[in-house]
């Protein structure tokens, strides 16, 4: 039985075509040039693709979060994860917490254009010093008056360099208070003090990342989302969505990791045949297809009993396949694109293959949203050890 109807299939096919001609065309030079392209934002803002699940008094679509899974599996073809990262640290990291905890105001003035993609979001977590532990975040806000004052660094920050905001995590309550004393704030890249610098990658090239400096940033009170000192426990509610996003684009881009070999073993002769006559690359490829359709039925599996529930009320069980589906996507991928790369030989070697560029960015997904380690860790928790 599928989880898709014929409307999460037409959805697909037009991810599909924009793909296919806004994206993929231009990666090569995009990679090439470190150059995040801001300018589709407006554009899948228009395909009704940033605001999927939101609500429509917003310009949400209103839609359950099967559409998204669709979306992120098919952005996922664009060869190349750094696009893909940034556009869901955008969908499925950031505007999340703006939607559950935003006031009307807040949505009306972030949520609304980020959704119509005239404006770029960001989640901004990760510092020089912690990143898994959230607890020991530095960066602090003293309040003066009717605003806060924030100094810190916060590192690896997706969106940082061309964003208009992010939701920061900040420290409000006493050095020692530990996840009880974090609190969000939107913060607006354009305010004073506010300084982002370009990190130089060996992945997501095409991807928007940069370390933040922040000194003496006021920011208005009336930006923190939820009550002072909740931060810790809000920001933990978002990543069922966030890790099945990332279940997601490991799955896609492995998919164009194997269709990429599949061809090459087609076309590349060695000993008079094509290679992939060759039992032996047969058998990869075989072993390749087999994986990722468990990883992908794995993820299935995890959205379908996440749109059962209500979303940031999900039940134990509903996490655990959560994160066993990030889990296994992301660690399989590494072994995965690593045996298509295979297939190649010695081109491998050469930075514009498509293989090359998913061997490097593949290493985000073990990463990103909750290492893997992390993930064993809750998901011990969650039975029981
Ligand atoms: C390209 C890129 C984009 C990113 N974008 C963002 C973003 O937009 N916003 C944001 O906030 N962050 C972002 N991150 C940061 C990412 O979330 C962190 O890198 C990740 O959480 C790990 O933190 P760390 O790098 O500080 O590693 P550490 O926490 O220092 O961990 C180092 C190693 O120790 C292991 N480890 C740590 N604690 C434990 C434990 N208790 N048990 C077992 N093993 C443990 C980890 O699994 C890891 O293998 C991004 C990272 C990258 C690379």
């Amino acid at each position: 039985m599928s989880i898709f109807s014929e409307k999460h299939d037409i959805f697909r096919k037009n991810v599909q075509r924009f793909v296919a001609s806004e994206i993929n065309p231009h990666m090569g030079k995009w990679e090439r040039d470190e150059y995040f392209p801001a300018e589709l934002m407006p554009k899948l803002g228009d395909m009704g693709c940033l605001g999927i699940t939101f609500p429509e008094e917003y310009g949400g679509a209103g839609e359950d979060w099967i559409m998204s899974l669709v979306f992120h599996e098919e952005l996922a073809r664009s060869t190349g994860m750094g696009i893909p990262i940034s556009i869901t640290a955008h969908t499925d990291m950031s505007l999340p917490h703006l939607a559950r905890l935003g006031t009307a105001e807040q949505k009306k003035r972030y949520l609304a254009p980020a959704i119509r993609g005239e404006k770029l979001a960001g989640v901004w977590v990760t510092e020089p010093y912690c990143g898994s532990d959230v607890a020991a975040i530095k960066t602090t806000a003293h309040r003066s008056g009717d605003h806060y004052i924030v100094n810190g660094s916060k590192q690896f920050s997706t969106n940082a360099l061309k964003g208009d905001f992010g939701i920061m995590l900040v420290r409000t309550g006493e050095a020692d208070s530990g996840h009880r004393g974090l609190t969000m704030l939107i913060v607006e890249t354009s305010t004073p003090g506010f300084k982002a610098a370009p990190i130089r990658k060996m992945a997501l090239r095409s991807g928007d990342t940069g370390t933040i400096y922040l000194d003496n940033v006021r920011v208005p009170v009336e930006n923190r989302l939820d009550e002072e000192n909740r931060g810790f426990y809000n920001q933990m509610v978002g990543f069922e969505r966030e890790r099945l996003s990332l279940a997601a684009t490991a799955v896609g881009s492995v998919q164009v990791a194997l269709d990429e070999a599949v061809s090459y073993a087609r076309e590349r002769k060695a000993f008079g045949r094509p290679i992939g006559k060759f039992q032996v690359i047969t058998h990869r490829l075989v072993d390749i297809a087999v994986k990722l359709e468990a990883a992908r039925q794995l993820m299935y599996r995890a959205v379908e009993m996440f749109c059962d529930g209500v979303e940031g009320k999900q039940d134990a069980a509903t996490k655990k396949m959560c994160y066993m589906a990030k889990l296994f996507a992301t660690d399989v991928a590494q072994e995965l694109v690593s045996s298509a790369a295979q297939v190649f030989g010695g081109s491998v070697v050469d930075d514009d293959l498509i293989v090359s560029r998913l061997y490097r960015d593949i290493r985000i997904g073990t990463l990103g949203g909750g290492t893997s380690e992390i993930m064993k860790n809750i998901i011990g928790g969650l039975m029981g050890l």
